[in-house]
């Protein structure tokens, strides 16, 4: 693999960094800001609020499941709000609540409206597979939910259906227009391409996300959670994607476009036809050398280990400490020590370093 390319502190003007490389006081009274020895500030924190799904994905879950851990091995709703404050006086800005699916928890839109409230966090934003959306959007709007993510890998009832062992298309889309009446305005539209699956739906997926005013992202699959899938035949190439899209819809790559650059998506726009100025996202963790390089980004995984990346199993538990009320000094310190083993970049390229960990525990 190419050696990765690696912001420098010197290169990032948003990096505060000092003489020797030490960073400055994050301003909110909890000592340095929260760099990794790659000198990515680290602002974003994505939480699994449960490890518990209503469907299956086959590159997710296994066909039986995952063997459910007991209640109480899970972060409380509390316990995750006491966390996210802890964060953002480090200076995390956005939170993504994430699963498992995270509409499955009881308190969710509760948990909403506390992380909302935290101050300094700009941003909290969900991901759903979004079968219970249309119960739920209102509410959810009103509590501060920011932003959608909305998992979408087919318009094909049957291969819905097949692809998240159960899951129910008309379902989500009935859950999709719930949302957009409550007022969300920034959904995505998430699909993990799998070759000689979805791989040749995926200019109509755009369509149909254009037609509704949403923003259609395509995911290269990752190995993840030791699954018989994410095999290396079973990768589509963002390249490969890209030149089937170029050829439905003519594309530029937009590189300042309403915020929508943060993050390890690219984004590229329609130049021409009916959906000129439209854009579409692409996910690449498999082939693109630079993907690791931005990341600005930790996890909770529901069983209260603190992650500093997808791509491994390298984490910290914050269970215990934040159950027994420690002290705000000493769960940072966990931080810290979990942010300072954060790689340059994950190896999921070899598919032989892929972590262990389902991806519903984990947080996708
Ligand atoms: N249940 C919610 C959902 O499906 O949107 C949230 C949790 S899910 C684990 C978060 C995201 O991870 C989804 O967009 C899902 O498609 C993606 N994902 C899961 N397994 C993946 C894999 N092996 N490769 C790439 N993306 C994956
Ligand atoms: Fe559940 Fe989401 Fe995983 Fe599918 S991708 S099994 S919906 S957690």
């Amino acid at each position: 693999m190419p050696a990765p390319r690696v912001r420098t502190a010197s290169q990032d003007d948003s990096l505060p960094v000092l003489g020797s490389g030490r960073v400055a006081d994050s301003g909110l009274g909890m000592g340095p800001a929260l760099t990794d020895p790659s000198a990515r500030r680290i602002r974003y924190l994505r939480v699994s609020v449960t490890d518990r799904c209503n469907y299956r994905c086959a590159y997710c879950m296994p066909a039986e499941g995952w063997a459910k851990k007991p209640r109480e091995a899970l972060l409380t709703l509390e316990e995750i709000g006491r966390f996210v404050e802890l964060m953002a006086s480090l200076g995390v800005t956005r939170v993504r609540l994430t699963g498992g699916e995270p509409l499955l928890r009881r308190g969710l839109v509760e948990l909403v409206r506390r992380v909302s409230e935290t101050p300094g966090i700009d941003e909290v934003v969900m991901t759903t597979n979004g079968h219970l959306l249309s119960r739920h959007a209102g509410a959810l709007f009103q509590a501060g939910l920011t932003g959608l993510n909305v998992s979408l890998d087919t318009l094909d009832a049957e291969r819905f259906s097949r692809m998240s062992r159960g899951g129910d298309l008309e379902v989500v889309k009935r859950g999709l227009t719930a949302a957009r009446e409550a007022g969300f305005v920034n959904i995505k539209l998430n699909t993990v391409v799998v070759a000689g699956e979805n791989d040749h739906e995926l200019a109509e997926l755009c369509r149909f996300a254009f037609d509704e005013g949403h923003l259609p992202r395509f995911i290269e699959l990752m190995p993840i959670g030791q699954l018989d899938y994410g095999r290396p035949e079973q990768v589509v190439p963002t390249a490969s994607m890209l030149e089937r899209l170029m050829r439905a819809f003519g594309l530029e790559a937009s590189t300042n476009l309403s915020g929508r650059v943060r993050g390890p998506a690219r984004y590229h726009r329609v130049v021409s036809g009916p959906y000129l100025g439209a854009e579409i996202g692409l996910i690449s963790p498999m082939t693109d050398d630079g993907f690791c390089a931005s990341c600005n980004r930790a996890r909770l995984t529901s069983t209260g280990g603190f992650r500093p990346c997808l791509g491994n199993d390298d984490e910290v538990s914050v269970l215990h400490s934040l159950r027994n009320h420690a002290s705000a000094e000493h769960i940072v310190a966990l931080v810290r020590r979990a942010v300072a083993l954060k790689l340059p970049a994950h190896r999921m390229q070899t598919f032989a370093t892929a972590p262990s960990t389902g991806m519903t525990a984990l947080g996708g």
